[in-house]
């Protein structure tokens, strides 16, 4: 017997859950299908246990300052066993936040392998029982799989994946990170302050403005990163540890390290959920889609990794709710441009918009400023003064065309700036509200100031008056 259904969501991670979410609260009768835990990469695997790792790691680092102010406390040391059932409770207590919302939004949930049959058919497999399914219109949300660098063996007890770096047991004396994004500087960043010593082998450059570039380089080897970039691995040997061999601007080195961890890339698996069978229209690999989430087949739409772009959960959530909304009559659309880039290493970067390069290859003559947070006396307070903000702007009109920022408090912080971003603020929108003090946001303030050399609290040489 084939079943019936409106709209069904294949995939319950931040884009899938998301998507059956809104649909459901747009007036839609929902189904998702989800094989393994809801909540997805993200909740279970990714972003929640690598930003328990960061915080955790950055919690730890501010002992010092902490005893330094008068805090009294004993001798700090870690528990990876307690860490480790931490993290578990939260990533169950968000899963069934996430489940009970579902339920309370009366979204049907099926524990199940999702396969399309047609182009309105799918298949469920649950254990030995399968039933089929009609649907009107159905959401591809079965998000990414990682690919590692072929040729190393990634069986070795001393090779992990990003993922198994997230959970290890101990602390590894030894670390080796090879990646190409904000994940392998997390993990690096991360290790480093709980007590590894830590090489990061970077696919290309780190991928942010030259000034902040920089700054992230300057701020890891106060860590004990050693950062190599534009790195390409020759070779792996594992004998008790791992032995690496790579080639950068250098020439040919090699590192030693007890464990390497290998951050992978997140491509499509079509294979998955039965979509090669489907004449789908693919770009790279991935499901093209429009503006709303619309496949080449009617009726079918297709949402976060599974899609081209980056591979974050921003991106899966934001493009979740603007397909169900466009099923449900509503007009969105999903524009990446400015999608802000965070690492969570110590203090956190956060970028929106172009890079000082960017604008100027887009054909801008830009005015950019740059503020050290050691200006900011919120910042001095907590002895969190490292970092700066660089803000790039179009010369004549004062146009923000970039935010880039390394420094305590600027993953909250770059959200004003993408709000900036979005509605075409120019510096005085910026400068005129009214800031809250003391704080971090003054700092912001105060780059965008320095635009016109006005940042109060930067001191400059008094000009020498002519005799
Ligand atoms: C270590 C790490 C850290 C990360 N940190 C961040 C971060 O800080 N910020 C950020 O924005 N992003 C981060 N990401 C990326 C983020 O996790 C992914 O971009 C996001 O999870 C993608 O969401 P999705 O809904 O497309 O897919 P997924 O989260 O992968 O969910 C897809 C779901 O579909 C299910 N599924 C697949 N096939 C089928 C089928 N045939 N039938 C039924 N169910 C199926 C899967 O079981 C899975 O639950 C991180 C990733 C990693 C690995």
């Amino acid at each position: 017997m084939v079943e019936k259904r409106d709209l069904m969501v294949i995939g319950g991670g931040p884009g899938g859950y998301h998507a059956a979410l809104r649909a459901a609260q747009l007036g839609k009768q929902v189904t998702l299908i989800e094989q393994g835990e809801i909540g997805g990469a993200c909740l279970n695997e990714g972003c929640i246990p690598s930003k328990i790792l960061t915080h955790f790691a950055s919690e730890f680092r501010k002992q010092g300052h902490l005893q330094k102010m008068g805090m009294v406390m004993g001798e700090a040391s870690i528990d990876l066993a307690k860490l480790k059932s931490f993290r578990e409770e939260k990533i169950k207590g968000l899963r069934a936040g996430v489940e009970g919302l579902l339920r309370s939004r009366g979204v049907e949930v099926i524990n199940g392998t999702a396969s399309f049959l047609s182009e309105n058919r799918i298949g469920i497999e649950s254990g030995h029982q399968f039933s089929l399914f009609e649907f009107k219109q159905a959401i591809v949300a079965i998000g990414g799989k990682m690919v590692y660098p072929p040729g190393i063996s990634m069986e070795s007890p001393f090779v992990l994946t990003e993922r198994e770096a997230l959970t290890m047991t101990e602390i590894p004396e030894g670390l080796i990170v090879s990646g190409h994004d904000y994940v392998a500087i997390e993990i690096a960043a991360a290790y480093a302050a709980l007590g590894s010593t830590v090489t990061l082998l970077m696919e290309g450059r780190l991928p942010f403005d030259q000034s902040i570039e920089r700054e992230m380089k300057r701020l890891l080897k106060k860590q004990k990163v050693s950062v190599v970039t534009e790195v390409t691995i020759m070779s792996v040997s594992d004998d008790g540890g791992v032995e690496v061999d790579y080639e950068s601007s250098a020439g040919t080195r090699q590192v030693n390290g007890t464990h390497l961890v290998l951050c992978g890339k997140s491509e499509a698996d079509l294979s998955r959920a039965g979509l090669d069978r489907l004449p789908l229209e693919c770009e790279g690999g991935k499901i093209k889609v429009d503006g709303e989430g619309r496949t080449s087949i009617p009726g079918v739409w297709a949402i976060g990794d599974v899609t081209p772009g980056p591979g974050l959960a921003i991106k899966a959530i934001k493009e979740g709710k603007v397909a169900a909304g466009a099923i449900a009559g509503d007009k969105g659309e999903v524009d990446l441009e400015w999608l802000p880039a965070i690492v969570q290493m110590d203090p956190p970067v956060a970028c929106a918009g172009w890079s000082e390069e960017e604008a100027e290859n887009r054909g801008y003559e830009v005015v950019c400023s740059e503020y050290p947070f050691r200006a900011n006396g919120f910042a001095g307070l907590k002895e969190e003064t490292d970092g700066m903000i660089k803000i790039v702007s179009e010369k004549g009109t004062s146009l923000i065309l970039g935010i880039h920022m390394i420094g305590s408090g600027a993953v909250e912080l770059i959200s004003a700036g993408v709000l900036g971003l979005e509605m075409a603020a120019r510096a005085e929108d910026f400068t005129f509200p009214l800031y809250p003090h003391p704080s971090s946001n003054e700092a912001l303030m105060e780059a965008v100031e320095e635009l016109t050399g006005h940042a109060v609290h930067l001191q400059r040489r008094r000009k020498k008056a002519v005799q």
